[in-house]
């Protein structure tokens, strides 16, 4: 089922979807089932799966050099999200990437996804690998996620790269986009990034999951400016716990995002890690029950390997 069908089904209700991270290379799919088996009682109708583009990394040679090469560190979006619809029963949403993909590569992948029964999709772009600096589009590829969201658009009319495909199977993708409380790191301001995000909108995206944020307000008021330009599609909630001294630093370097002073401060002065840890945690409950009270359409909990952390959240909260 598509992720708007379920939120139509659920008529008002604030429904849970939990997002993994593919396990590093050589790691084993059951590291996905220890994080999900204990979450699935609180029924999330759909799971997300991350993708992840090649990096570049040095490696020493023997001669003293140092050689550039690209490896990708957590391969296996599809497959894991395969795994998942088989073992759980729930839908599954792989995300899609611009970066490191030509067209081609997009529709083959997308051929993919339709043939296993996946009819949903976060298209975005991808940020830029370590090294390059900013985001360098693959030759061939696109350039904004808008570039994605067109061209599985054109798919789901039957429409192909190739114009000799005469009466292509049309598919029938949902499609999330990604938007920001706090705007995209990139954009010279709040304004130009809700346009872009409503360009998305327009060109055929079905609802918005939003970059994690610890202020309520900040997704109340980015509601309700995108309901000012008319962006009408769900727009879901992406949360994550703050549970460690280290995250104060690298959430706002990593995400680009501000965190509240009354949580930096009950973070600061828990005594030890596991009241640090519980500081996280009552936030997190707070912002959720708040927005579940003003009607958010679900709750996306950005998991990253910690169920115990979520299981405890979403206990309190459903
Ligand atoms: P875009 O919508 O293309 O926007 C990127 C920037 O370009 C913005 O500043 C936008 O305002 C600007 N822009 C857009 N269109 C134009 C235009 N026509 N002209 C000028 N400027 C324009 N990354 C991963 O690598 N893998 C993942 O699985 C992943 N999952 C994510 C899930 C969510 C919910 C979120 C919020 C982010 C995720 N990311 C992921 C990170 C994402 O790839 C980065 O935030 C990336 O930098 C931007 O992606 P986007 O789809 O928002 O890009």
């Amino acid at each position: 089922m598509k992720v708007t069908e379920y939120f139509e089904k659920a008529k008002g209700q604030t429904l849970i979807s939990f997002e993994v991270l593919p396990p590093l290379k050589g790691g084993s799919m059951q590291a996905i089932f220890d994080t999900l088996d204990p979450l699935m009682e609180f029924r999330p109708p759909f799971i997300d799966v991350t993708y992840h583009r090649e990096e570049f990394i040095y490696k020493k040679r023997t001669s003293g050099y140092y050689e550039k090469v690209a490896i990708r560190k957590r391969p296996g979006t599809v497959g894991i999200c395969a795994a998942i619809m088989h073992r759980y029963g729930v839908d599954a949403v792989p995300h899609l990437i611009c970066g490191g993909f030509t067209k081609e590569d997009t529709e083959n992948a997308l051929i993919d996804l339709n043939f296993l029964n996946i009819n949903n999709v976060l298209a975005i772009r991808g940020d830029a690998r370590k090294f390059d600096g900013k985001f360098i589009p693959e030759e061939g590829g696109h350039t904004f996620a808008i570039d994605l969201v067109k061209q599985v658009v054109e798919m789901n009319k039957g429409k192909y790269l190739y114009e000799d495909i005469e009466n292509g199977l049309k598919t029938d993708f949902c499609i999330g986009v990604a938007g920001y409380p706090e705007k995209h790191f990139e954009s010279p301001n709040l304004d130009f990034d809700l346009w872009q995000t409503k360009a998305k909108i327009d060109a055929g995206a079905d609802y918005i999951v939003t970059q994690m944020f610890f202020d309520n307000k900040k997704y109340f008021d980015f509601v309700k400016r995108c309901r000012a330009i008319g962006i009408d599609v769900p727009i879901v909630p992406g949360l994550k716990p703050l549970t460690k001294l280290y995250q104060l630093n690298s959430i706002p370097r990593i995400f680009h995002i501000d965190l509240p002073d009354d949580l930096v401060k009950a973070v600061q002065s828990a005594k030890d890690a596991e009241a640090r840890t519980q500081a996280g945690i009552e936030w997190c409950i707070h912002q959720s029950k708040e927005l579940k009270k003003n009607g958010a359409p679900c709750l996306h909990y950005y998991t990253m390997g910690d169920s115990d952390t979520i299981r405890q959240i979403a206990e309190a909260v459903y």
